[in-house]
């Protein structure tokens, strides 16, 4: 068998040249059997050669060892004298893109690994493999690749999902029969999701939050489907009920539940950072600068440090040229260093001085960052100041402090999933309000509802919900009595 018919199907048009078998990978010379080729704008057929170019791929390994596919193809004069076109290059098309450095067969396998395993696990697969590729070419693949069939939707559920958390949002469709995601909106408008609805109209039943946009969106965009408020999103309604109410009466809570402290005085920490540049001591980027001061140190040259990592040979030039790797986003962070004296002043002449405040006063000094800047820069200097500092004086033992939203996740929480110093937190919320007892009691009999499927007393569990004068329930107990009454 020769090579050429190893490597090739009898019918594809290549032949095998030459094979170069290296330590690490094999390069294969490959040439174009063909003699004639046709110009794409006439389809008059030409042998006049014009010149010769190499093209690169990388190809599915050879024996273990990683393998590159030189492909010499030919340039063409068109011979006919009334075509626009003078020179054309022989296409493969089927063999190897145009504008592509990867083999498509090679491409399949990285595709297919990447969808089970993820980017990074992937990248380490690949690579011992020997078919070195980063992850970010790997989550590229995953990009492009087309989307399965959808397929007719008969249950379909939306939600928002955070592209950046508090930031920007987009709108989640999941497949409520596979439990799949089938598609991410751009954002949460209700006009984008009615086109999308409007596209399927085989669906049955859409669930959806209880207030808003969806609901309008499902409303116009499926008039044929049936609306629910799924079991989650009527928890979570209901959470940010409790959450509300102990909101407004968190100054009284947290005196009833927090422990009596002594109030240490704020000492301004005496290794206050000077400036000065940090080096970075963790991270991906870290670690492949360790390997490629590694190599570099055993004698290898740039490129054979680039080829063995699967890096660019540029990259490698960037971080070989640093002495030490500093931290990415150092910029941002150094932004406080020239700041560090006024800090200091400011925290021994008021120790409980707030961090909005400090920050106002250092915008005015010239400082650029956002707040939310300062205070992570703050932290990564371990200088605490405002709630971070006055947090640390307080004793974390159970129950000594609350935070509303967790205190109000623990109300929601069944008791089996909750610990014990959630139920002491409860127990004291309880005891110091007579309003969370009966919000507690309620919260109980809701979740029962839920969990046994029992919507017959719904009403009941409403009505008990109205007569108990706390504003928060009524609102949410007047939300579901109008969602009842639409069906
Ligand atoms: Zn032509």
């Amino acid at each position: 068998m020769n090579l050429t018919k190893l490597i090739f199907s009898s019918i594809d048009p290549f032949k095998v040249v030459s094979v170069d078998n290296q330590a690490d990978f094999v390069n294969i010379y490959v040439q174009s059997r063909q003699r004639i080729c046709r110009c794409p704008d006439c389809l008059s057929p030409s042998k006049k050669l014009h010149s010769y170019y190499l093209r690169k791929f990388r190809d599915l390994p050879t024996f273990g060892k990683s393998c590159n596919i030189y492909l010499q193809s030919r340039k063409y004069r068109c011979l006919r004298t009334e075509c626009k076109r003078k020179i054309f290059t022989e296409r493969f098309d089927d063999h190897f893109e145009p504008c592509k450095r990867r083999t498509k067969r090679l491409d399949e396998k990285l595709l297919t690994t990447a969808l089970e395993m993820g980017g990074r696990p992937a990248e380490r697969i690949c690579n011992t493999l020997s078919m070195p590729v980063s992850d970010s070419t790997l989550l590229r693949l995953i990009h492009k690749a087309p989307l399965p069939p959808l397929g007719p939707l008969k249950a379909v559920g939306v939600d928002d999902w955070a592209y950046k958390k508090r930031d920007r949002y987009g709108s989640i469709l999941v497949n409520l029969d596979t439990g799949k995601v089938i598609d991410l909106l751009p954002d949460r408008e209700e006009k984008t999701l009615v086109s999308w609805l409007q596209g399927q109209p085989a669906i049955e039943v859409i669930t959806r939050d209880r207030y808003g946009k969806y609901m309008r969106a499902a409303t116009k965009g499926a008039p044929q489907a049936i609306q629910v408020t799924d079991r989650w999103h009527l928890l979570k309604n209901l959470g940010e009920a409790v959450k509300r109410i102990m909101v407004r009466e968190y100054t009284r809570l947290s005196r009833a539940v927090a422990p009596k402290t002594v109030d240490e005085p704020l000492v301004v920490p005496k290794d206050f950072p000077a400036g000065k540049k940090l080096a970075a001591t963790t991270g991906v980027i870290k670690q492949r600068f360790d390997e490629m001061k590694k190599l570099q140190a055993k004698g290898l040259s740039k490129n054979a440090i680039a080829k063995s990592l699967g890096m660019h040979r540029d990259t490698v030039r960037k971080y070989l040229s640093m002495d030490v790797l500093m931290r990415k986003s150092y910029g941002e962070r150094g932004m406080i260093e020239p700041h560090f004296e006024y800090i200091k002043e400011r925290m021994e002449a008021d120790p409980n001085i707030h961090l909005k405040t400090l920050w106002t006063e250092l915008k005015q000094k010239g400082y650029p960052g956002a707040y939310s800047t300062l205070s992570e820069s703050l932290t990564y200097y371990n200088i605490r100041v405002g709630k971070k500092a006055r947090q640390t004086r307080l004793p974390q033992h159970a129950g000594s402090f609350f935070k509303p939203s967790a205190a109000a996740m623990a109300f929601l929480a069944p008791e089996s999933k909750i610990s014990s110093t959630q139920k002491k937190l409860i127990s004291r919320l309880c005891q110091s309000s007579a309003e969370l007892k009966r919000t507690m009691s309620l919260v109980k009999k809701f979740r029962g509802l839920i969990e046994t499927k029992t919507g017959s007393e719904l009403k009941a569990w409403i009505i008990e919900a109205n007569h108990s004068v706390i504003g928060e329930l009524k609102s949410f107990a007047t939300g579901l009595l109008s969602d009842l009454q639409d069906y």
